[in-house]
């Protein structure tokens, strides 16, 4: 696929799937954005055709600003990842309202500003892509996750929602399922579920692994391969959508 000439944003760029999409598309010739909230980060990762840049995107006014100066840059986006985000689980009763605003912030209301201000710039073209990185935890109820799974499922509900506003329009809008995909997200989960059950990293990280019917993890890059498939000509007629790469835990 020749994605010469496109113009795409991954936010959360810099590190896990994130960046496996952010390869894929600059290999496949387009000019990448990376955001995320530490330039070494980016930098370290950064290929020909990938871009950091800072952005927060709990934080619209950043959105914007730097969206805007991106596309002073590059161009016109055309394909917008939505991928940053942060999973922490909490159960019902020890889920603080600064809790569920954080995971808010991060997961809902930032996909909702970086999707927003792509859209502005991507007004302008006639081809275009947007693909938020949702969860399974997005289509069904997960133990102990309550305001990380009503965040990516109201992620669902939007990108759903936005496809209809532009149906028939040269734009897409699709959601990725994923299950556990070996990442940081992953390795962070590993330990705080190893402290909360006091069992060993193995067990916590083999507990993930069973509940996939592959029994393994993840990788990024089949993510990827997913958000690249998206970006084809031929999924036109894709919108409005899941997919789901999950190993069958859904
Ligand atoms: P990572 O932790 O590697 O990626 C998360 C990325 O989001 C990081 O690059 C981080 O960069 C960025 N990020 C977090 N908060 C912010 C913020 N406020 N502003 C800007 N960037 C931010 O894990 P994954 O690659 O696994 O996660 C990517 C997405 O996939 C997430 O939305 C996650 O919920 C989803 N997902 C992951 C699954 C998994 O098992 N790994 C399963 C299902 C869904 P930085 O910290 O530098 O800002």
């Amino acid at each position: 696929m020749d994605l010469t000439g496109k113009h795409a944003i991954v936010t959360g760029g810099g590190t896990g799937i994130g960046l496996a999409i952010a390869r894929d598309l600059a290999r496949a010739g387009a000019q990448v954005t990376i955001t995320g909230r530490r330039m070494e980060v980016l930098q370290e990762v950064a290929e020909d055709g990938m871009h950091p840049m800072v952005m927060d995107v709990t934080d619209d006014k950043a959105v914007e600003r730097i969206i805007a100066e991106a596309v002073d840059l590059r161009g016109p986006i055309q394909i917008c990842i939505a991928n940053a985000g942060i999973a922490e689980g909490r159960k019902l009763h020890k889920t603080s309202t600064e809790f569920w605003r954080k995971i808010m912030a991060t997961n809902l209301d930032g996909c909702f500003y970086t999707v927003r201000e792509c859209l502005k710039s991507m007004n302008t073209t006639d081809w275009g892509r947007v693909i938020a990185i949702s969860s399974i935890a997005g289509l069904r109820g997960s133990a102990g996750a309550g305001a990380y799974g009503a965040s990516k499922h109201g992620v669902i509900g939007m990108i759903r929602s936005f496809s209809e506003d532009f149906m028939g329009g040269p734009y897409t809008f699709n959601s990725i399922c994923p299950g556990y995909v070996d990442t940081p997200i992953v390795t962070r989960n590993v330990d705080a579920i190893k402290d909360r059950a006091g069992i060993s990293a193995d067990e916590a990280r083999d507990m993930m692994v069973t509940l996939n019917r592959h029994k393994r993890l993840i990788s990024p890059e089949e993510v990827a391969a997913a958000a690249m498939w998206l970006c084809h000509p031929l999924s036109g007629s894709t919108n409005g959508q899941e997919i789901q790469i999950a190993g069958g835990q859904v």
